[in-house]
């Protein structure tokens, strides 16, 4: 065990006990103390302005996957004020953020993405629809929140282990179009969690939960596209080859093998190119499917057949086939004695208490969108209770490289769907702020429980071997895939000169 963490972990009786036998006992084993976790907890509760003007800052950016250059650029110099270094830029993508502060192991990661969603723009706080900008994106999830809960993490953080002088590094990875499963696989793949011990991944929710194994799908997103021959409709379609007709084809082809599927897959297509006119025989065809299911080889042999049926609409179409795959995402694999942890934590730290007014407006909400009026979440999630969830998300490959714990924090209102812009009347409400500052707290107390605490470091390492002893980690990415650069450049150029009219232009100051 390193020497700095045996004096960093020893309380003061053990101090006693060592002057007293004058002999130098095995220190004691034990988590984070209660005061290291109250003092960070002091420290987020002190920043809770911060923690939420950055957030807010980061709602009215509102940046598309790959095009987060300006929460980028704040998460960047805020970091740095608060003294982590930061890099932009691995692994080939310019709006990747890496930030780290410490030193040496055990090393921690905090897993998270800022970017928003497309026509989500909404008025703050308005239940009926009122975009800030027409037609502009929006943060119709809430990734905005995960800003502020990780740079409050970071801040107490830092200030609990320059304190209690404890070894190790904090380091915070901010992935780049998790709306569209982009950029994680090519960060494991450039080795950016090569020597992490363990990793934290943080999403907003409606309650707080963690969860263990199994978190949600996995996901491979692939446009298929077929080549033909151009003809006239009327005149001579037997000199054309239709490529539209394979997209149908295949559509058709897929729809068939569904029976042939697991219950438990899933897949979802739009036509991208679906030809220029009618008597013009179309020579470009294109189909962009999502295949999904509930484990990584799973999705993968889905895939691999909805691939042939497009070889068949190829055939017999008489068209040419390529295809590439956009993204891939594994399912979230959750370490369950990282879970346990967080859970632990996540009972200290509690449900938010909420004021008549946000239990009232949380209600108004409900009943708008047609939901139960519950109000705002009381409790938590407990332990096992978080069923596996449909959607996907890119870190889940992370997990199955590094031991991860995962969990939801509670910022927006039970019942209120995401990628819906009914999502984004809540990121910089009072709900939003005070569940980012609970989940700060939770974060920080977790990173400093692995932080200090070498045996549940070991556990959580012989949990993931098991884990992982039958499913080894495959990239579901080709190995010529390169980051998507130009996604989403245009609709954020088009309408990012208008959105900079409502930027908020404040600092968040960490003290
Ligand atoms: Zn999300």
């Amino acid at each position: 065990m390193n020497k700095h963490l045996a004096i960093g972990a020893l309380s003061a009786c053990a101090f006693a006990a060592l002057f007293a036998t004058g002999r130098i006992e095995p220190p004691p084993v034990h988590a984070a103390t209660d005061e290291q976790k109250k003092l960070a907890w002091a420290a987020v509760e002190r920043n809770a302005e911060a923690i939420a003007a950055l957030s807010d800052n980061i709602y009215y950016f509102a940046e598309l996957g790959m095009q987060e250059h300006e929460s980028a650029k704040l998460l960047t110099e805020t970091l740095q004020s608060i003294g982590f270094r930061v890099r932009t830029g691995d692994a080939g993508f310019p709006t990747n953020v890496w930030a780290e502060w410490g030193s040496g192991s055990p090393r921690i990661a905090i897993v998270t993405e800022v970017d928003a969603l497309p026509e989500g723009s909404q008025t703050p706080g308005s239940i009926e629809r009122k975009p800030l900008i027409a037609g502009a994106p929006g943060h119709m999830e809430g990734h905005n929140a995960h800003a502020g809960v990780t740079v409050g993490a970071a801040y107490a953080l830092k200030q609990v282990m320059e304190r209690y002088k404890l070894p190790g590094t904090v380091a915070i990875s901010y992935g780049p179009a998790e709306e569209q499963l982009v950029s994680r696989p090519f960060l494991v793949r450039a080795g950016l969690f090569k020597d992490i011990d363990a990793a934290l991944l943080i999403h907003i929710g409606s309650t707080f939960g963690t969860g263990i194994g199994l978190m949600n799908y996995g996901a491979i997103s692939a446009e298929f596209t077929f080549r033909g021959k151009t003809a006239h409709g009327a005149q001579n379609p037997w000199d054309g080859r239709d490529a539209v007709d394979a997209v149908v084809l295949m559509d058709a082809g897929v729809n068939a093998l569904r029976e042939h599927l697991r219950p438990t897959a899933r897949a979802h297509r739009t036509i991208t190119h679906g030809g220029i006119q009618p008597n013009i025989i179309a020579d470009l065809g294109k189909i962009w499917w999502y295949v999904r299911d509930d484990t990584g080889p799973k999705t993968i042999e889905n895939f691999n057949r909805v691939v042939k049926v497009a070889e068949g609409a190829a055939i017999m179409t008489s068209t040419t086939l390529s295809h590439e795959v956009v993204a891939s995402a594994w399912p979230q694999l959750s370490n369950r004695s990282i879970a346990e942890v967080i859970q632990k934590n996540i009972d200290s730290v509690g449900t938010p208490v909420w004021s008549s007014e946000e239990n009232d407006f949380a209600r108004r909400f409900q009943k708008s969108v047609g939901v139960p009026e519950v109000g705002l979440a009381t409790r938590a999630i407990p332990l096992g209770g978080r069923p596996q969830s449909f959607a996907s998300n890119d870190n889940g490959d992370v997990t199955w490289v590094v031991p991860s714990g995962n969990f939801q924090f509670p910022a927006s209102v039970p019942g209120v769907q995401y990628h819906n812009w009914v999502a984004a009347v809540t990121p910089t409400l009072s709900i939003s702020h005070k569940g980012q500052v609970a989940g700060a707290k939770v974060l920080a107390a977790t990173v400093l429980d692995l932080l200090t605490d070498p045996d549940l470091l070991k556990r959580a390492k012989a949990q993931f071997a098991l884990d992982t002893k039958e499913t080894k980690y495959f990239p579901m990415l080709p190995a010529s895939a390169k980051p998507p650069l130009e996604l989403n450049r245009e609709m954020m150029e088009k309408y990012r000169p208008e959105m900079r009219k409502s930027y908020l232009n404040t600092k968040p100051a960490f003290r």
